[in-house]
């Protein structure tokens, strides 16, 4: 079942969406790309003459209710959004009668669900080692089902719009679309957009395919960078990572980010890139600094001899040239994670130049897929988000989905 075939007139719609957005120390959103990102898909509940019944997560409250993560906060914003006022259950598991009171044309949002435990269905105070820890699994595996139950007795219908959480198995993703027929649960419009970007960067490939992979660690970005030697034919390693492969080589890295106990890793994947005939691109120099702030003094230097006491902390003028030289050409283009510490101002350059380069390489006909937090936050800081061809809202979802996982929420509906 495809959201766009399905006339919600008379249904109840149980939606899941990510709401999950920043908040400042007065609950005010400073940015509401989720919000925006699931309006279609509720704008057409509501005008086929269907209800709603939001649901979401925010922030990490693991478990236990805190009003610091209240979706009650976001309840006018998300009014004045879809232009209707929407009703807020304060209880996820005590909205019922709100559910059913809905009338064609209204929606219900429901408090944040993971003030359960059940959401996330894994069991609290308890450690994995405690020999208990298996029974108290399976105990809250139990209890999980009863909670999908219950959200599933609010609607007839289910829609999962939240890419965001698609990789994990929770209540509200995945385990509640047991509860409906496969013809009354679907992927909501933006999961589909997203779903339709990485099937375009892994099954419809035109080449040459050019994956640039920045931020701070390789530890947490390996399984996709392992993934990705097999299909890209360039590879762009950026960020903190260079350093790491920097010190590998021998270089001195002086106070740079650098992972030790991962240097052995770094000259394993240069070999296999090789092996597999990838063009692997590291930068060469690099913007050090005598401090970690945007306002240290600079220099640029060689990334394999960096001055004691000095850091690296954007791209150099040849490793920038040396990334849009690459990246122009490209006729598929996938971006994770910038080339330095872009939230200061005077570290830039690095991911500007790569932004550029992918704009210009989008405006030649190559498909661009961004995403990740910051690379994301990346193309808006630079005001680039609708030049490129797709920015994904997912950051571990999409790399998971590039990794050739099935994401759990995306499986539940279709089966
Ligand atoms: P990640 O969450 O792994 O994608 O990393 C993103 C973070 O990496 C951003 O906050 C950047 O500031 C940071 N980053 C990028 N380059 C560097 C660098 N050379 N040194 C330290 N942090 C960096």
């Amino acid at each position: 079942m495809t959201i766009d075939n399905f006339d919600f007139n008379g249904h109840k719609a149980l939606v899941r969406v990510d709401f999950n957005v920043p908040l400042d120390e007065n609950g005010n959103i400073t940015d509401d790309t989720r919000i925006r990102g699931a309006l279609p898909t509720l704008k057409k509940i509501l005008s086929d003459g269907g209800s709603a019944i939001i649901m979401s997560h925010m922030g990490k409250p693991k478990g236990k209710v805190n009003a610091k993560f209240s979706l009650g906060q976001i309840k006018d914003a998300v009014s004045k959004a879809l232009d209707t006022n929407v009703e807020f259950a304060p209880d996820c598991m005590a909205a019922a009668d709100m559910a059913a009171a809905l009338k064609p044309g209204q929606a219900l949002l429901l408090e944040n669900l993971r003030f359960y435990p059940e959401e996330e269905g894994k069991p609290v105070g308890i450690d994995k080692e405690d020999p208990a820890y298996e029974a108290a699994k399976k105990e809250m595996k139990e209890r999980q089902k009863e909670f999908s139950k219950t959200l599933a007795s609010y609607g007839d219908v289910y829609v999962n719009d939240a890419f965001g959480t698609a990789h994990r198995r929770h209540a509200s993703t995945a385990v509640v679309a047991d509860y409906f027929g496969n013809d009354h649960k679907m992927l909501g419009f933006l999961m589909e957009k997203e779903v339709k970007a990485v099937d375009q960067i892994l099954k419809d490939i035109r080449r040459p395919f050019t994956a640039i992979m920045g931020g701070s660690k390789v530890s947490t970005k390996i399984g996709i960078i392992e993934n990705l030697m097999d299909k890209v034919d360039n590879l762009i390693l950026c960020g903190g990572m260079t350093y790491t492969f920097a010190k590998a080589m021998g270089g001195n890295v002086g106070n740079s980010i650098c992972e030790n106990d991962k240097l052995q890793l770094a000259l394993d994947i240069m070999a296999k890139a090789k092996a597999k005939g990838v063009n692997l691109v590291l930068g060469t120099d690099c913007v050090a600094a005598d401090a970690f702030s945007n306002d240290a003094n600079t220099q640029v230097c060689s990334v394999k001899d960096i001055p004691e006491g000095w850091e690296g902390l954007d791209a150099g003028p040849e490793t920038r040239k040396l990334f849009s030289d690459t990246i122009r050409g490209s006729k598929t283009i996938l971006w994770n994670g910038p080339a330095g510490v872009f939230e200061f101002d005077n570290f830039t350059a690095g991911s500007r130049a790569i932004a550029d380069a992918v704009v210009e390489a989008t405006k030649n006909g190559a498909f661009s897929l961004v995403g990740g937090g910051d690379s994301v936050a990346c193309v808006n800081k630079f005001g680039l988000a609708d030049e490129v061809s797709y920015v994904s809202t997912g950051g571990g979802a999409l790399l998971e989905a590039i990794e050739g996982k099935i994401l759990p929420g995306v499986a539940a509906v279709q089966g």
